[in-house]
C-alpha cells in the first residue's frame, strides 16, 4: 500500500483526492520506482481540477513529472537502486503518474537523474525546466546568439518562464520579462532579467506588425500574446512556442512570417525524443545556476497538491512547486 492522488470520473462527478492506494493502480512497464519527489506543471493543474481534458483514462494517478529510485527492473538499462528522472510520455494523462509514492512504467521513458541535481532540484526544474531548455536549445539551433539582441520570456514568474529568465541570462542573453505581476519584478531582476514589462501590451489583439525588438522569444502564453510577439520580432527573429496559459488560440496574420522573415518553431516536450531529452537535462546541468532554484521553488505535501493546483491555474503559485510524496 502507498499514498498517491487519484483522479475519478464517473456519475458522481470529477474529483481528485488523497488516498492509500495499492498495486492495482500502478500501469503496466518494465521499472518500479520508489517516487522521493514529483512537482505540479500547469498540465498538472489542469488535470488535478478537471479544467482542461489531459486525463483520458480514469482511474488516474496524476503527476507528469517524477524522480525517484528504482525499486524493481527488467529493463537492461537500470538496476534496483539507480536514481531516475520521468518527465512526460503521456504519463499522469494516460498512464499512472508521478504524485505518488510508487510508479512503474517503461524502463525507456526514464532518463538517469543528472550527478549535477539531487532529486528534489531535477524536481524544481521538472517538465517546466526542461521545456524552458528545449526553447533555449530551438533558439540556439535556429542560430539566435546573445549579440542578435532582447529575447523576450511571457508567462515570465511561471514555470517555464522563471527556468527560461535564467537559463538565457546566465548565456549572455539580454532577458526581457513579461509579466502580470510587476511585484515580483525583484524575483525576476535577481533570476536576470534586463527589464520586466507589462504582459497587458500583448493581451489584446494587435497590429499585424509592430516595431521591430525580440531577436528571439519564449512564449508560454499562447493566443493574442503569441500574435503579438511575432507581430513585433525583428527580421528573422525566432520565436518559440510552447504554452497556452493565455489561450489556445492563435489570432495572428503571416505578415511577420513573410514580410520579416520572422520563425515560429513548436516546443514539445511530452514526445520529445529520448537522445534530445538526455542533450535537455545535460544543458540543464551545465547552464542553470542550482542556487537560482530555491528562490523559485515552494515545497509542498502529497496532501496540499490539491489546492496547489487551483492556485497554479489562477496565477498565484511563482516558479516552481515542489511536492515531497513521503511528507
Ligand atoms: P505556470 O502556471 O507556472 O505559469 C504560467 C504563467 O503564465 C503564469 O505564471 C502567468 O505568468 C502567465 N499567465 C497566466 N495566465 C495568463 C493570461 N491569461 N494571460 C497572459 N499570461 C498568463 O505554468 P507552466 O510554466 O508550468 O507552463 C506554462 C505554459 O506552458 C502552460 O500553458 C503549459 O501547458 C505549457 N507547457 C507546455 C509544454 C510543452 O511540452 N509544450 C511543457 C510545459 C508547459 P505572469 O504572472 O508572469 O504573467
Amino acid at each position: 500500500m502507498f499514498k498517491g492522488i487519484l483522479i475519478e470520473k464517473d456519475d458522481a462527478g470529477y474529483r481528485a483526492s488523497c488516498k492509500t492506494l495499492d498495486e492495482s493502480v500502478l500501469g503496466e512497464g518494465d521499472v518500479t520506482v520508489r517516487v522521493g519527489w514529483s512537482t505540479l506543471n500547469y498540465k498538472d493543474g489542469l488535470a488535478i481540477t478537471g479544467k482542461g481534458p489531459v486525463v483520458r483514462r480514469f482511474p488516474m494517478v496524476p503527476g507528469i513529472d517524477m524522480a525517484g529510485t528504482v525499486e524493481t527492473s527488467a529493463h537492461p538499462d537500470y538496476q534496483p537502486g539507480d536514481a531516475v528522472v520521468l518527465n512526460g510520455w503521456g504519463v499522469g494523462e494516460v498512464h499512472p503518474g508521478g504524485l505518488a509514492q510508487r510508479i512503474r512504467l517503461k524502463g525507456d521513458w526514464l532518463v538517469p537523474l543528472p550527478a549535477a541535481f539531487t532529486a528534489r532540484q531535477a524536481m524544481a526544474i521538472g517538465t517546466a525546466g526542461y521545456t524552458a531548455m528545449l526553447c533555449v536549445l530551438t533558439l540556439e539551433r535556429h542560430g539566435v546568439t546573445p549579440d542578435h539582441g532582447e529575447i523576450i520570456v511571457t508567462g515570465a514568474n511561471g514555470g517555464v518562464g522563471s527556468v527560461a529568465v535564467a537559463l538565457l541570462a546566465r548565456l549572455g542573453y539580454t532577458v526581457v520579462a513579461s509579466t502580470g505581476r510587476p511585484q515580483e519584478s525583484d524575483y525576476l531582476k535577481r533570476l536576470g532579467a534586463a527589464e520586466i514589462i507589462d504582459r497587458a501590451q500583448f493581451s489584446a489583439p494587435g497590429r499585424p506588425l509592430g516595431k521591430e525588438r525580440w531577436a528571439g522569444a519564449v512564449d508560454t502564453v499562447g493566443s493574442h500574446t503569441l500574435a503579438n510577439v511575432c507581430a513585433t520580432s525583428r527580421y528573422r527573429g525566432v520565436v518559440t512556442a510552447c504554452g497556452l496559459a493565455q489561450g489556445m488560440d492563435l489570432p495572428a496574420s503571416v505578415a511577420p512570417f513573410i514580410l520579416r522573415g520572422v520563425t515560429l518553431a513548436g516546443v514539445d516536450s511530452v514526445m520529445c525524443p529520448r537522445p534530445d531529452r538526455i542533450v535537455a537535462w545535460q544543458r540543464l546541468a551545465r547552464d542553470l545556476d542550482p542556487s537560482l532554484l530555491d528562490l523559485m521553488v515552494t515545497e509542498i505535501g502529497l496532501d496540499d497538491a490539491i489546492d496547489t493546483a487551483a492556485a497554479l491555474l489562477e496565477g498565484r503559485v511563482r516558479g516552481r512547486v515542489v511536492v515531497d510524496v513521503n511528507r
